[in-house]
């Protein structure tokens, strides 16, 4: 084939996907941050970037070269999952490259042939690929719906199903901003004898004390498993699973995603410790983010008539895909970095603009960008 010939197969591939999916585009940084997850400013912070820069002298290296059950096992891996059992109050923890990979490994590996997954209906995507990875039956429960998931378990055990049940929840919903009834779905899972899984991925840092997350004191519970990631409010990559260690051993020797990858860089290990330091020491980020959040519910409510979530996500849910991204585009313009989330990532006919609040933004920032949105939605209506 001539590469006249390949170019025009790729060109016609690309407008074939382009008609069936309205591609998307990489687009890079620029105005006011209300689209990053660097919800506390850590990835800026001086404390962060000195831990880095002071280990990469003193000789840590940038690449873990290999596995970790090769010669990637880095000290300052073993330093940071020590330092994060103790931080989070588990027996144990495991430092993946990234919260999808440790989704991915920890549903795909822990429930098994025979047992029932239980995952909230917007659990993340990274979920669904550990269950598709897993070997378990995975079935959805309405979203943060308790006593759905009781429903389910009935119809599990009615229907013959003996096997754990394995219930897996956000604590903080990426896109909703909502938090999950954990208490109510560990209850349900220690009636059941089963485990619960909880993805504290846009919580870690931001919520609990030193910012341990809404399952703080969960942790430490043999039938508990809290995924942290590392790369939102904690500034840097990666995350950290604590476990009991009878299922970090099961990962350790069983986990296809932990025994065959490249171990993190042991510079994000370092980062990563750095930051849990800093999560202890500087309460007054949480406390900034905490008013932050305060005033734009308040802006919220006055200049677009809506409820906002309670946490530092506020959806904006404008349902038609073209409308949000204008939306997105208009603000963009005008210095607000906000950025449209269409479906698949949210169900359909709920494409919306996804405000993140962050240090990297203030009050001003916050009011110019409400009072924008409420005349661009009012002006929408009109
Ligand atoms: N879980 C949730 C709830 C997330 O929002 C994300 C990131 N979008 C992940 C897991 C994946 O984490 P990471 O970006 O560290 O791979």
């Amino acid at each position: 084939m001539s590469d006249q010939d390949r170019l025009g197969r790729y060109e016609a591939m690309l407008r074939g996907l382009e008609r069936r999916h309205s591609l998307r585009r990489l687009s890079g940084r620029s105005g006011i941050d209300f689209a990053s997850n660097d919800y506390i400013g850590l990835a800026t912070s001086p404390r962060l970037k000195a831990a880095v820069a002071a280990a990469l002298e003193a000789g840590v290296p940038v690449g873990a070269t290999g596995s970790r059950l090769l010669r990637g096992n880095d000290p300052a891996h073993a330093a940071l999952e020590a330092e994060a059992a103790r931080f989070f109050g588990s027996e144990a923890a495991l430092f993946f490259s990234g919260g999808y990979m440790a989704n991915l490994a920890v549903i795909g590996t822990l429930p098994q042939k025979g047992d029932l997954l239980l995952m909230d209906d917007l659990i993340h995507a990274s979920a669904h690929e550990g269950a598709r990875a897993g070997r378990a039956e995975p079935v959805l429960f309405a979203h943060n719906d308790a006593g759905a998931a009781e429903d389910a378990i009935r119809a599990f055990r009615a229907a013959g199903g003996t096997g754990k049940v394995w219930i897996a929840a956000e604590s903080l919903y990426s896109m909703d901003g909502d938090r999950a009834p954990l208490a109510d779905l560990l209850a349900l899972a220690d009636r059941q004898d089963g485990f619960l899984l909880v993805d504290e991925a846009h919580a870690t840092g931001v919520y609990g004390p030193d910012g341990r997350g809404l399952a703080a004191g969960f942790e430490g519970r043999e039938n508990v498993v809290v995924l942290h990631t590392c790369g939102k409010a904690m500034g840097g990559s990666g995350a950290l699973v604590t476990l009991p260690k009878v299922l970090a051993d099961i990962i350790v020797n069983r986990c296809r995603p932990f025994i065959f990858a490249t171990a993190p860089s042991p510079l994000m290990a370092v980062a990563a410790q750095a930051a849990l330091t800093i999560m202890t020491d500087e309460p007054e980020r949480r406390e900034r983010l905490a008013a932050l959040v305060a005033h734009a519910g308040r802006r919220l409510r006055e200049t677009c008539s809506l409820a906002p979530s309670g946490s530092q996500i506020l959806p904006v849910i404008v349902g038609d895909n073209g409308r949000a991204m204008a939306l997105a585009g208009l603000l963009q313009h005008a210095g607000y970095d906000v950025r449209g989330v269409r479906p698949p990532t949210v169900p359909p006919g709920t494409a919306r603009l996804r405000i993140s609040l962050t240090l990297n933004a203030d009050q001003p920032a916050v009011d110019g960008l409400f009072d924008l949105l409420g005349a661009a939605l009012r002006e929408q209506a009109a």
